[in-house]
């Protein structure tokens, strides 16, 4: 093979390795991009379930008060049951008896009513967590969503990007010989993708072996394909 010839198809195989380089990026972006956007989407989810509690809370808490007030009207209705048969009583047993009843009555309204005090104070936090709430979930989904449609247009454009980078690879691949391409290919196969490496202080730039001057030389002169003795790899030159 003329030197020229290998002198192209070696940057080829350099260019080609860019090519796959990019393309596994391309296509880790792909498969990655969307677990985020399910990610973001979750976390979206628990945000609303915050809101979606404190709302439950403030339900809970009017009913819990709609139902001591109607126990204090109950209560209220007894009272003045009681003091109406107070004026009928005969006898002061009796008497005494009733008083002591309408005293419980009140001790119970009283009770009541603290407790439908304690429920207003305790609604009012509930507003005001409800109103946070609502005001972090806001700001999350207007952050989120902004995020997701950024992620969106990003899978796009890694698609599109993956498609240039396929036909490029496809054209540069078809102007390598075929003896380049495959022994190229065994090598990358085993060694994670990079099968063509510079040499860099007279070493190797992937396992860092030095060079021996013989095959140095050999290499400058650009006659044929030099192997790292080390770790297999082409190697190429470049006074650059
Ligand atoms: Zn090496």
């Amino acid at each position: 093979m003329q030197d020229i010839e290998k002198s192209l198809a070696l940057q080829n195989l350099i260019r080609l390795q860019g090519l796959q380089g990019g393309q596994s990026e391309l296509r880790d972006r792909v498969e990655r991009t969307p677990k985020e956007i399910a990610r973001l989407e979750e976390e979206l989810a628990e945000q609303r379930k915050v809101v979606e509690e404190a709302e439950g809370a403030i339900t809970h808490s009017g009913k819990e008060r709609r139902k001591t007030e109607a126990e204090v009207e109950d209560f209220r209705r007894k009272l003045s049951h009681y003091r109406d048969q107070l004026m009928e009583v005969k006898t002061n047993t009796a008497y005494q008896a009733m008083l002591h009843e309408i005293k419980f009555v009140e001790s119970r309204i009283s009770e009541k009513e603290d407790f439908i005090l304690e429920q207003m104070l305790e609604s009012e936090e509930l507003d005001q967590k409800l109103a946070e709430a609502r005001k972090v979930f806001q700001e999350e989904e207007n952050a989120k969503l902004a995020k997701k449609k950024e992620l969106e247009a990003l899978i796009i454009e890694s698609d599109s990007g993956l498609e240039q980078v396929e036909e490029e690879r496809a054209r540069v691949e078809a102007e390598i010989p075929s003896e380049f391409l495959d022994r190229y290919q065994r090598i990358a196969k085993v060694r994670d993708g990079i099968a063509v490496i510079k040499v860099v202080d007279h070493s190797c730039e992937a396992c860092h072996v030095r060079l021996r001057p013989q095959l140095l030389a050999e290499l400058r002169t650009n006659r044929q394909i030099i192997l790292c003795e080390n770790c297999n790899r082409i190697l190429y030159y470049s006074d650059a």
